[in-house]
């Protein structure tokens, strides 16, 4: 439902790290309704992912239970469940790659069944309901197989497998400073920062950061680091977003 993507650079004045971006990006989007909410932060451990049902201060009670070390990459996520119950198992991100890789999801995949009954015979096992774990299921398989370890061409060939509504985001342990997104039938800006760049499903996931935005188009993937962005469509062809000024009051 909100999702709120970070990428931040240590060596900037202007940055913030990536739990009190997310928090306040959510916080921003809580006004669409959710049943859950959840995030993942890239460290030098890895990823660590939490997340809890009900209302955003219960995800902050299970932060300030289970702190997370400083990170300055990450993706936050609230959920309108459409498959699968508002439990803590079906809340997002959803973990692939042996607990490498972390997705969060706005939208439905329509063709989950399929993908999910071939992915198991692969041997993947699933532990929620969701059509968006067998999304983060098949960006862990492409990205070993195919995807040759490349986060945004895994991505490309993720999305074209999938029908449907989605933004996706997805960061990788292997590629902290890095997150991916993928666009179609649903929402997704880009938010421009001085060292830093954003990713929401609308621009009140970063209205309290930066003021430059970029609509992105329909089929497309976007790749951000902390100084720089990257527009491609599904394919891997460089494509174009709108940029814009945010000129309202938050
Ligand atoms: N279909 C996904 C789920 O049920 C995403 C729902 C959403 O857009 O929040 O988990």
């Amino acid at each position: 439902c909100g999702i709120v993507g970070y990428v931040g650079n240590a060596g900037r004045s202007a940055n913030h790290g990536a739990l009190d971006v997310i928090l306040e990006g959510l916080r921003r989007l809580e006004y669409r309704g959710y049943d859950s909410a959840g995030l993942a932060v890239v460290t030098e451990a890895g990823i660590e992912s939490r997340k809890k049902s009900g209302k955003l201060a219960n995800l902050v009670g299970v932060l300030e239970a289970d702190p997370l070390p400083a990170s300055l990459t990450g993706i936050g996520h609230t959920r309108w469940a459409t498959h699968g119950g508002p439990t803590d198992a079906n809340a997002h991100p959803h973990l692939a790659d042996e607990g490498n890789l972390a997705m969060i999801h706005n939208g439905i995949i329509e063709n989950f069944s399929e993908l999910k009954a071939k992915l198991r015979t692969e041997g993947v096992e699933f532990i929620s309901d969701t059509d968006t774990e067998v999304a983060a299921a098949l960006l862990g398989s492409i990205y070993r197989a195919d995807g040759e370890g490349d986060l945004t061409r895994s991505m490309e060939l993720t999305a074209s497998q999938l029908e449907g509504a989605f933004t996706l985001l997805a960061v990788h342990a292997e590629h902290p400073g890095v997150v991916v997104a993928a666009r179609r039938n649903s929402p997704l800006v880009l938010g421009l920062g001085d060292g830093e760049n954003f990713l929401g499903s609308d621009v009140s996931g970063f209205i309290d950061f930066t003021r430059r935005a970029v609509e992105l188009g329909q089929d497309q993937i976007v790749t951000i680091t902390p100084d720089s962005h990257t527009i491609t469509d599904f394919s891997g062809n460089p494509a174009e977003g709108k940029e814009f000024h945010v000129d309202w009051d938050a």
